[in-house]
């Protein structure tokens, strides 16, 4: 049986991330209840819920990588200061405590570094976490405000390039008070030309902008381009053939050697657990109806791929 690897979920704290952040959150989930006819109280929300999602030791997810029988996760934080207000705690801490993480936990667990590319110092910042720490790739989260394009932006590529990492990337719209045009997946189109010996994963294969990167991952067959499915345990339950007709057409683009399995959680778990979202990807290949799979192809999909992956850039336990 191949592995089951997450390729996109993240370490949360309280005083790592704003606390914008945090209020657009509650804000989210009583605008959510109150669409199902339900009153929820935000304040309770914000005392009780909220602290469930709170792991800053990765004690809870390696916990819920364990019930859910998952093999390896890369993990990273994210960096919403310069957009939402800075938390307490400095990006660059954070990442080198993801860094610990994974120095403790190397057969479960990669860790890619994360920053905001206007931050000062922000490719000298990438250089020491992908060269002295040894971080395993960049994660970058352009709805904070900047484009994949921006000569900031460049400036930390071409450091992820002198180290030959992997860029991890968010597409699809986002929650205010984010921008989503940062993240469409058009905006994807200048890095995989200017930089086709990079690999790069488009993360949550851009949700309702799938046709849009379907459209470019259509044509950009000779650059790096590679997918992850993360974030779409809500959808698919909601919408199951969209789901199934966005996965066929992404898989028939970028080839199933380069899409992989991941969930974004703790985001998405307590409401949609990821033993859920692995039985439904599981299932695909009993589809009777248009579009179908193999179980190879959803093997390569759950971990095949991206235990392929983690081999080539020596990360995991995956390593030559
Ligand atoms: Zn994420």
């Amino acid at each position: 049986m191949p592995p089951i690897i997450d390729i996109h979920s993240h370490l949360w704290a309280e005083d790592w991330l704003p606390e914008t952040f945090w209020d657009a959150f509650v804000d989210i989930a009583v605008r959510q209840n109150e669409k199902r006819g339900k009153t929820v109280d935000p304040e309770r929300i914000r005392e009780s819920y909220l602290p469930t999602y709170w792991d800053p030791t990765g004690e809870k997810l390696l916990t819920r990588m364990e019930e859910a029988n998952i093999d390896h996760q890369v993990v990273f934080g994210v960096d919403f200061g310069l957009a939402l207000g800075e938390p307490e705690t400095p990006v660059q801490e954070v990442n080198e405590i993801i860094r610990d993480f994974r120095n403790d936990n190397p057969d479960r667990i990669s860790a890619f570094a994360t920053i905001d590319p206007r931050r000062e110092g922000a490719a000298d910042h990438i250089d020491t976490a992908l060269g002295e720490w040894e971080m395993d790739g960049l994660k970058l989260h352009p709805t904070a405000g900047f484009y994949l394009h921006d000569e900031e932006t460049y400036e930390v590529l071409d450091v992820v390039r002198e180290h030959g990492k992997p860029v991890l990337t968010d597409t699809g719209p986002v929650f205010a008070p984010l921008y989503s045009k940062y993240s469409h997946p058009t905006n994807l189109d200048e890095v995989l030309s200017d930089f086709q010996d990079l690999d790069f994963i488009a993360a949550h294969m851009s949700f309702g902008w799938w046709r849009d990167l379907h459209a470019i991952a259509d044509n950009k067959v000779n650059s790096g381009l590679h997918v992850d499915i993360s974030g779409w345990q809500a959808e698919v339950k909601h919408h199951p053939e969209e789901f199934a007709k966005a996965l066929r057409w992404l898989m028939d683009d970028v080839g199933s050697d380069r899409m992989f399995f991941g969930t974004d959680d703790p985001a998405f778990d307590p409401v949609h657990p990821k033993e859920e979202w692995i039985e439904t990807l599981r299932e695909l290949p009993e589809r009777e109806v248009e579009p179908t799979f193999t179980t190879e192809e959803i093997e390569q999909l759950l971990g095949g791929a991206a235990a392929a992956f983690l081999e080539k850039y020596d990360s995991g336990p995956y390593s030559q």
